[in-house]
């Protein structure tokens, strides 16, 4: 597809691998812009890059990266079809927790991407991604369920570090994976249902009209 997304990302991933915006760029090895699909329909946030991403400069490569492929897998998904970035591009030192000044420096970086991506369906990982589409949510109470708004469909999940510290969680982490394609449905039925032009109260189709034979086609896509 030639429309431009793909070389949009790239040029955002140019600019965070240059960025020195915030103290951050000071420790890393390597910034972490996102990758997958430039045309994904389903978008993952994270926290921010661990050990193994700032070295390979890559998201979710270390044994969170292992979990959520497992869950990728489990419904039927790779990495290659979904795109993964995270709320902040550069490692904070040891893994602490990002603070609020590094989050908002990073913020502009997030919400391009969103808007080059235009995902249908956006799943955040973890409790700093969560923020920012429900900043008063707690994850044991909302984790799997799906709010739609706008254009798309937002789920917060658990994230995988959690499952790895807490195995018993688990089996509420695969069930709200097991959501996430059926959100998806929803959330195309719902963009396209808006993209739809309101059909008269007062004039309803008659069923002798012939289909609109110079509407566009609808593109339906593989999952
Ligand atoms: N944890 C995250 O939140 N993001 C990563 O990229 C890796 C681990």
């Amino acid at each position: 597809m030639t429309d431009g997304r793909v070389e949009k990302l790239n040029e955002i991933a140019a600019q965070v691998r240059a960025c020195t915006l915030c103290d951050l760029h000071k420790t890393r090895k390597q910034a972490v812009p996102g990758a997958g699909d430039g045309h994904a329909e389903i978008l993952f946030i994270g926290e921010g890059p661990g050990e193994q991403e700032d070295r390979q400069g890559l998201p979710f490569v270390g044994r969170s990266g292992v979990y959520l492929e497992k869950k990728l897998a489990s419904i039927g998904l790779t990495r290659d079809q979904v795109f993964i970035a995270n709320v902040v591009k550069c490692r904070p030192p040891d893994n602490r927790d990002p603070l609020p000044l590094e989050m908002a420096t990073c913020k502009s970086y997030l919400d391009h991407q969103i808007e080059v991506l235009d995902p249908l369906v956006i799943v955040t990982l973890g409790r700093f991604s969560m923020a920012r589409y429900f900043p008063t949510g707690k994850i044991t109470q909302i984790h799997g369920q799906p709010r739609f708004e706008d254009r798309r469909a937002y789920i917060p999940l658990f994230h995988p570090a959690a499952i790895l510290r807490n195995p018993p969680l688990e089996p509420q982490m695969q069930a709200d994976f097991n959501r996430i394609l059926e959100v998806l449905e929803q959330a195309r039925a719902r963009r396209l249902a808006s993209a739809m032009p309101p059909t008269s109260a007062s004039s309803p189709p008659s069923q002798d009209t012939p289909p609109d034979q110079d509407a566009p086609p609808i593109q339906l896509t593989l999952f």
